[in-house]
């Protein structure tokens, strides 16, 4: 590569050829699996008002104050590109007056495309990355956390992906949210000294972040601190269990995490995160949780909601690892013409076979080279079927076929012929 050429920005990645079957698979999968669930596709800007992240996320997350691209455009105005789905949803769903209070109707929506958070790009950690969400709106009991829990297995179990562990737990109610950052608060108050610069922001602003701190110091302070399970009011708590329960009762695994908090402020009651051990340390594929207060925070009624991201890129990882998995290439057919005299023959040719086998990918060599170079290229995409006109075949309506059944060697077929032929080879 020569020195002066532009390359792509840190943490922003291309996606080449031989990966993009695995984006098709997942977003075939994932809009099937939608359908079955009767959720409806949303899809908002990339860019939106940098308030919104502000009010919904919360002002002292990792997102809004260290990842956020935001910026003033031309205008004066503060915009950023979007580093997550739920709150445009939200912001989405009021404006259109997609979701309602009044628990007739149960409002689902699915989303899918890229998110940007400028964080520190390793693997299975971008800067721009693409998330698929589901959202549920207009019911708080627990069958609506168990749909969504259905949902999301259904999407892993559809994508083929294994040995996934479903880490769930409960934040309760919002006085218990803010009881127990009180009880972290005072826990490790004492021991301030002991955190650095970062971690004592965080202890000041959102206690229930230092939960999942993988630094040890944080840890060795919180050993002994009572489990969130165990300072949930009893209102919380058995909502808890009857979840737990009913996970049980349709043997849908599951591991409670007390770690798991979320970083983002929305979240009460229910959230979870489905990990794969086989991704090192990113090894969150999807994550959730209640957020029963969000809409009418921004404007829009009291309408309870559960919603999930999955990481697609970390999912894309998953599916390469998996063998057994059948994605299918197209297959290709090369057509050669050796007749430089009606070209538009060919074409018709062509036309009419991707008509018949909308499936099959159809391509024509470039009929300005030779026979052999034609017929070299064709080969390299299929060795085992490729169709050739020429003069003669223009002439009779008819086609030269060489298949790997006839050792390659040309065989004449009639325009029918080759229908029946394909027919029983490809469909
Ligand atoms: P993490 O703890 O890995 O940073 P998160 O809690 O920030 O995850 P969410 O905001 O819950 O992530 O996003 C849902 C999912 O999106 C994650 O479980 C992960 O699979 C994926 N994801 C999040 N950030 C990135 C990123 N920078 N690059 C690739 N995937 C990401
Ligand atoms: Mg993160």
């Amino acid at each position: 590569m020569k020195k002066n050429t532009i390359k792509s920005i840190k943490g922003f990645k291309d996606i080449l050829p031989d990966e993009i079957k695995y984006y098709k698979y997942f977003e075939d999968i994932s809009s099937k699996v939608s359908e079955q669930f009767s959720i409806d596709e949303l899809r908002t800007p990339i860019i939106e008002k940098s308030e919104l992240f502000n009010r919904s996320i919360g002002d002292a997350t990792d997102i809004v104050t260290k990842e956020m691209y935001d910026f003033v455009d031309k205008n004066g105005d503060s915009i950023c590109l979007r580093p997550e789905g739920t709150a445009s949803v939200v912001r989405s769903a009021i404006e259109h007056s997609l979701i309602y209070d009044r628990g007739l109707k149960k409002q689902k929506y699915w989303y899918y495309g890229p998110m940007f958070r400028h964080e520190k790009p390793q693997k299975g950690r971008y800067r721009q990355f693409s998330q698929f969400g589901v959202e549920c709106y207009g019911f708080s009991d627990t069958n609506s956390d168990l749909e969504l829990l259905i949902i999301g297995n259904s999407l892993l179990k559809g994508l083929n992906i294994d040995n996934v562990t479903l880490h769930i737990n409960s934040l309760g109610d919002i006085d218990d949210k803010k009881d127990y950052e009180k009880k972290i608060f005072d826990h490790i108050s004492s021991h301030v000294s002991r955190l650095d610069k970062y971690q004592a922001e965080t202890l000041a602003k959102n206690p229930l972040r230092l939960l999942d701190s993988k630094s040890d110091n944080v840890k060795e302070l919180l050993l002994n601190i009572p489990t969130l399970y165990d300072s949930l009011s009893n209102k919380s708590k058995s909502r808890f269990d009857m979840l737990l329960r009913k996970l049980d009762d349709l043997e849908i695994s599951y591991l409670i995490d007390n770690s798991i908090v979320r970083g983002l402020d929305y979240y009460n009651d229910t959230v979870f995160e489905w990990r794969h051990q086989s991704l090192g340390s990113q090894n969150a594929i999807c994550a959730g949780g209640r957020y029963d207060l969000l809409v009418n925070m921004m404007g829009g009624d009291a309408v309870p909601a559960i919603g999930f991201a999955m990481g697609v890129e970390r999912i894309i990882e998953l599916l390469k690892l998996n063998d057994d998995l059948k994605i299918q290439k197209n297959i290709s057919i090369p057509i050669i013409n050796t007749s430089l005299e009606k070209e538009t023959y060919v074409h018709l040719i062509s036309k009419n076979l991707r008509t018949t086998f909308g499936k099959i990918n159809f391509f024509n060599t470039d009929s300005s080279a030779s026979l052999t170079s034609q017929l070299k290229h064709a080969m390299k995409v299929n060795d085992t079927f490729v169709i050739i006109i020429t003069d003669e075949n223009i002439k009779n309506k008819s086609l030269t076929i060489k298949t790997s059944e006839n050792q390659m060697s040309d065989m004449v077929v009639k325009w029918d012929e080759l229908i029946t032929y394909m027919r029983k080879k490809y469909e």
